[in-house]
């Protein structure tokens, strides 16, 4: 059992390549002027194979997401106002959420292992 489906190559061009034209009078070496090839797996259940797919991509980035966003929180809860945090780099981290994240994550990093931030969070 075989299945037709649109050739890939020629696509739309019903077996011909009009950029070819020149050679061959442009019929598609794919698909040998058919405009379809041939395939042992069912177009359909690729699609739906495709979709789930692509559903579950979908899924895991709304995850990360979610979790990115909690982290973003979880950060903002804790360090936002740290006194650590010098005038110059607070006006920074209000201006860029991606520069507070990070300056909040080296923060927390600076507080799991017990040493001082660096001086571009504390006086710059
Ligand atoms: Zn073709």
């Amino acid at each position: 059992m075989s299945y037709k489906v649109e050739c890939p190559r020629c696509l739309g061009g019903k077996g011909f390549i009009r950029a070819y034209s020149h050679i061959q009078a442009g019929v598609c070496f794919k698909c040998g002027g058919k405009g379809y090839t041939e395939v042992k797996t069912n177009p359909e259940k690729l699609k739906a194979a495709k979709a789930k797919r692509d559903a579950k991509r979908q899924e895991e980035y709304a995850e990360r997401e979610a979790k990115r966003i909690q982290r973003f929180n979880d950060l903002k809860e804790k360090y936002s106002n740290d006194p650590r945090i010098g005038v110059l780099c607070m006006e920074r981290c209000f201006k860029s959420e991606n520069y507070a994240f990070a300056v909040w994550a080296a923060l927390e990093n600076c507080d799991r292992k017990g040493i001082e931030p660096g001086i571009n969070i504390t006086t710059h």
